[in-house]
């Protein structure tokens, strides 16, 4: 398959807009930025567009699509009813980085929701997405726009990286402001619930509605406990090479991480460490990245993805993180960044 790029980092362009709305009412595939990560859209009403996304991929058919619609009046015409605390979810927050579960009506087929009888959506906050989204016919299925167990991608190269020939047109929109997926919450139980945390976090969220839990897979030390996203399940975003994260006090991390970069090149490994703008020049040794400065938690969250890729066009062997446990999106960082590291996180 041939695929088009629409360059649109200089704005939003009327005709590629157009382009990509006709693939998709035609349906087919179309990557677009959104304020989160790089989405691969397809029409979320049709069940055999909605095919070709886990084909692309590979993702596997039970983990269900987050359906992406331009206009709040959208919802009501694909869900059973909307929840008190959704309606005051969506005005606080889209469009914005937040996915409601909602249970889904007829128009949306099994083949979007992965078999299941609720559906995800969500309002991104991004001109061209949005307008592509009114130009595809209003109701865009779109997972990260990367192979199945590659970090999602935050720039369109990184898109071109996983599926091209794959997939009908990138829009190429620059790099995304967040980086980090959406955050989820599902309004379906008595007590809402975040299956998996994002941009907006649980006090924002307890600030609109009141009490707001985390699910129990999530929070669980290992992976015993199953997540209710049924996408969280899966190892994510895995790096080739092995990751633990290393965490304490910055300056204990540091020592611990310069004696285990110094046993590993002894060995003749190549070791990876992911620091901090304020730790970078305290390490002896080994490929050293940057994350950011630790006082600016969007720009570590932009920042992961990227550094996990540019490590696997590296030969190193091991890879230690610092821990990013910034006061508002920390958990967000957090949580990509443990299940990257297979849940490897030494204490110090
Ligand atoms: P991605 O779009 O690649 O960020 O993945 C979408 C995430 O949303 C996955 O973790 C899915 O399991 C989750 N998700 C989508 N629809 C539902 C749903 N109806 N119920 C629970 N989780 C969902
Ligand atoms: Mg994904």
């Amino acid at each position: 398959m041939k695929t088009i790029i629409e360059d649109m980092t200089t704005g939003i362009q009327a005709a590629g807009i157009a382009r990509a709305g006709k693939i998709l009412r035609n349906g087919g595939l179309v990557a677009f930025p959104t304020e989160t990560v790089y989405g691969l859209g397809a029409n979320a009403l049709d069940e055999k567009a909605a095919a070709k996304i886990y084909a692309a991929k590979g993702r596997p058919s039970d983990n269900p699509l987050i359906v992406h619609i331009a206009e709040t009046e959208a919802l009501e015409e694909i869900v059973v009813q909307v929840p008190e605390a959704a309606r005051q979810l969506a005005r606080a927050f889209w469009p914005g980085p937040l996915t409601m579960i909602f249970r889904k009506n007829d128009r949306v087929p099994y083949g979007t929701t992965g078999g299941l009888d609720t559906v995800a959506v969500r309002m991104p906050d991004h001109e061209i997405a949005r307008e592509m989204i009114r130009a595809g016919g209003g109701y865009i299925a779109a997972p990260s726009a990367n192979t199945s167990g590659r970090p999602s991608p935050t720039t369109a190269a990184h898109v071109a990286d996983d599926l091209w020939g794959r997939i009908d047109m990138i829009i190429d929109g620059g790099s995304v402001g967040i980086g980090l997926e959406s955050t989820i919450v599902d309004l379906s139980g008595e007590t809402p619930v975040i299956l998996r945390p994002g941009y907006i976090n649980q006090e924002m969220l307890q600030s609109v509605i009141g009490t707001v839990e985390m699910d129990k897979g999530l929070i669980a030390a290992d992976s015993s406990v199953r997540p209710k996203a049924p996408g969280m399940k899966y190892k994510h975003y895995a790096p080739k090479a092995e990751l633990v994260i290393i965490e304490g006090k910055a300056g204990t991390v540091v020592d611990k991480i310069n004696k285990l970069i110094a046993e590993g090149e002894k060995k003749g490994e190549m070791i990876g460490v992911i620091g901090t703008d304020e730790t970078r020049d305290a390490y002896r040794g080994g490929i050293v990245k940057s994350i950011g400065s630790i006082h600016e938690e969007l720009t570590i969250s932009q920042h992961l993805y990227g550094i996990l890729r540019e490590f696997d066009e590296l030969a190193v062997t091991k890879i230690y993180s610092e821990a990013f446990d910034t006061p508002k999106m920390g958990q967000a960082i957090m949580n990509r960044l443990i299940k990257a590291a297979g849940h490897q996180i030494w204490k110090v």
